[in-house]
């Protein structure tokens, strides 16, 4: 089966001479939930951008379900939906307005974008405000607004961006609810940010931990725990991070 995602040996270095990424390589399989960890400055907006072609990246290196998103970005762009980390929503469209408008977007007809903005209204609970304004919607309905907006056009790849990020921990569950039946309804393969262990580890099947551009642990919950200590994925993480800070942990878990 061809990987939603599949980045091999990739090296970033920006044009001030930043090395940004250090030969990363990350595999997600099609249908999998994905975490990215890492703190801040650690590479995950540069490896974002390389996916969705907003930071320039070697031809070869980075393949969403087979195709190549430096030779074949319109295609990779369709396969791609990008919930970003900052909240931007046009406030002068309603709620369905910005589904739909982005649907059009992305070449859908008028009838297709507003079925799949009235579906997408359904699965996120936001039939009750499909008429209202981003500004006038609570702080987690924006949030789910957003996920929405990233799903309209059937992305078979979805990239969450700390989506729950400055979330109060009742609506990040209630998200991360949404989360998971996205994956089970939509069949939606997600690679996901965040800053909250608890998060990687209600959600995520496999994990990339990535410290100054290189991925430092990679595995299961369970494989990272046992190979960098538990009892907590917060244990680990914090091991793999001060063992890098020191040099100690420069292997990646099989
Ligand atoms: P994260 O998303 O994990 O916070 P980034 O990918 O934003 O990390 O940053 C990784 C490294 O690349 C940092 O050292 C950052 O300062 C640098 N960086 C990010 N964007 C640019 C840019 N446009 N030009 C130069 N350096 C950059």
């Amino acid at each position: 089966m061809i990987p939603a995602l599949e980045i091999t040996d990739l090296d970033k270095a920006y044009d001030d001479g930043t090395r940004a990424l250090h030969g990363v390589s990350l595999t997600l399989p099609d249908g999998g939930f994905h975490g990215l960890l890492g703190p801040n400055g650690s590479g995950k907006s540069t490896l974002i951008g390389m996916i969705t072609g907003l930071v320039r990246a070697p031809a070869g290196h980075v393949k969403v379900f087979g195709h190549d998103a430096v030779t074949d970005p319109r295609r990779v762009r369709t396969l791609v939906g990008l919930a970003p980390q900052e909240v931007h929503l046009d406030r002068f469209l309603t709620a369905r307005e910005v589904l739909v408008f982005h649907g059009r977007y992305f070449g859908m007809t008028k009838a297709d974008a507003g079925e799949r903005a009235d579906e997408m209204l359904a699965i996120f609970d936001l039939e009750g405000k499909a008429g209202t304004r981003p500004n006038r919607l609570s702080g987690g309905m924006r949030r789910r607004l957003l996920i929405a907006r990233a799903l309209v056009h059937r992305p078979r790849l979805a990239i969450l961006d700390e989506p729950t990020a400055g979330v109060d921990l009742e609506l990040r569950h209630e998200l991360w609810s949404y989360l998971t039946r996205l994956r089970e309804e939509q069949r939606t393969s997600i690679l996901l940010t965040t800053h909250y262990l608890e998060e990687a580890e209600a959600l995520c099947g496999r994990i990339s931990m990535i410290r100054a551009g290189r991925i430092v642990a990679e595995g299961t919950v369970e494989e990272i725990i046992a190979r960098f200590g538990g009892p907590r994925l917060e244990d680990a993480y914090l091991r793999v991070m001060h063992g890098a800070m020191h040099g100690a942990v420069s292997e990646v878990t099989p």
